[in-house]
């Protein structure tokens, strides 16, 4: 098959490196500049990152910057101390240069006409398979600050569902950034001291899996909505969209793949829509119901996979 994959992020990354040895006909394309720092707290769960890595040659281990002793989650009147359940962060940026190492990416742009499938793994922008009917989009403002203060790392949830402040420790510096649809709330991040560099950028929590083909173009990654709705973890859930778009494009050939491709999304991704659900609810006020129930047990799952251990009864004191 001509295949093309557009955006060589951590998705598309991923997915080239799944396909390159593959036998098939393999395009790339990102117009980034070498050196591109990616807007993004670079956190992820230790051990799936290296069971990940691992399957596409690297070792996850190498990666690792700083690993949390433990993790402070607060919102505006309280804050709860839990234990790691392997959060850490990485650095990204040799990461996604070692997983594209030896592959030719063109700075062009590229006709979805010559290729049978296109793999468009452009994040926030959906540059090719479109724009969705409905989007939700946080804005996020991040800064590598020099120093690391302090050892935890801290998430501090916003009121009402309007996202949260963190501070990641990253070796010798610190990574403090800001998401939130209320762009007051991001501004403390402009005054930060010792700031190093300053980044910024969308991001996209709701979950677009009906919105993921469009005639032979594929949504992977963030353009497809592989973001959790309550942590804005999207690295690890990239790759795993792109293990299973990889692997159900082999195992079911391109017609079936375009087909099912939405249900396989909705599938292996189905807490996003439950927890899109919650952050929808919290934004209305009505977090506080029995349909709810379910979906803290959800959340739960989530942090947990995100590296954060935290038990029902920590979470329903500390942040709801
Ligand atoms: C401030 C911030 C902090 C975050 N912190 C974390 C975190 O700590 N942990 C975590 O797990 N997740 C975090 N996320 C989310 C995570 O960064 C993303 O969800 C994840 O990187 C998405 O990967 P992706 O490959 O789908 O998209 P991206 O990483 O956005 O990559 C998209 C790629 O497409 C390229 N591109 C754009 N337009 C085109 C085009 N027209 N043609 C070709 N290529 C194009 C871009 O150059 C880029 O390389 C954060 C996000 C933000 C914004």
């Amino acid at each position: 098959m001509k295949i093309a994959v557009a955006g060589m992020g951590v998705a598309g990354s991923t997915i080239s490196s799944l396909l390159h040895d593959s036998g098939h006909d393999l395009s790339l394309f990102d117009p980034k500049s070498p050196g591109f720092y990616p807007p993004c707290g670079w956190a992820v769960n230790e051990r799936e990152f290296c069971h990940l890595s691992q399957k596409i040659g690297l070792n996850g281990e190498d990666y690792v910057l700083s690993r949390a002793d433990s993790i402070i989650l607060s919102n505006s009147s309280r804050s709860i101390r839990l234990q790691s359940g392997g959060l850490c962060t990485i650095d990204k940026m040799r990461f996604l240069v070692d997983l594209a190492d030896g592959m030719a990416i063109s700075r062009g742009r590229l006709s979805p006409r010559e290729y049978d499938i296109v793999f468009d793994c452009t994040g926030i922008s959906r540059a090719y398979i479109g724009q969705p009917r409905e989007d939700f989009r946080m804005s996020a403002v991040e800064a590598l600050v020099a120093g690391s203060q302090k050892k935890e790392f801290v998430f501090n949830y916003y009121p009402g569902g309007h996202g949260y402040s963190w501070s990641f420790p990253l070796g010798s510096n610190t990574h403090i950034g800001s998401g939130s649809d209320r762009t007051e709330l991001n501004s403390f991040v402009l005054s930060l001291p010792n700031k190093i560099r300053l980044t910024g950028r969308d991001i996209r929590i709701r979950p677009l899996f009906d919105e993921a083909v469009s005639g032979n173009v594929v949504a992977v990654g963030e353009s497809a909505g592989t973001v959790s709705p309550i942590t804005g973890e999207g690295i690890l859930p990239s790759m795993r969209n792109a293990f299973l778009a990889a692997e159900k494009l082999e195992r079911h050939g391109k017609e079936d793949f375009l087909k099912y491709y939405p249900r396989f999304l909705r599938e292996s991704f189905a807490q996003y829509i439950d927890l899109f659900g919650l952050v929808k609810d919290a934004r209305m006020g009505r977090l506080i119901r029995p349909a709810n129930l379910m979906k803290v047990g959800t959340a739960i799952r989530d942090l947990k996979s995100f590296g954060i251990n935290a038990g029902v009864w920590k979470i329903l004191k500390g942040v709801i």
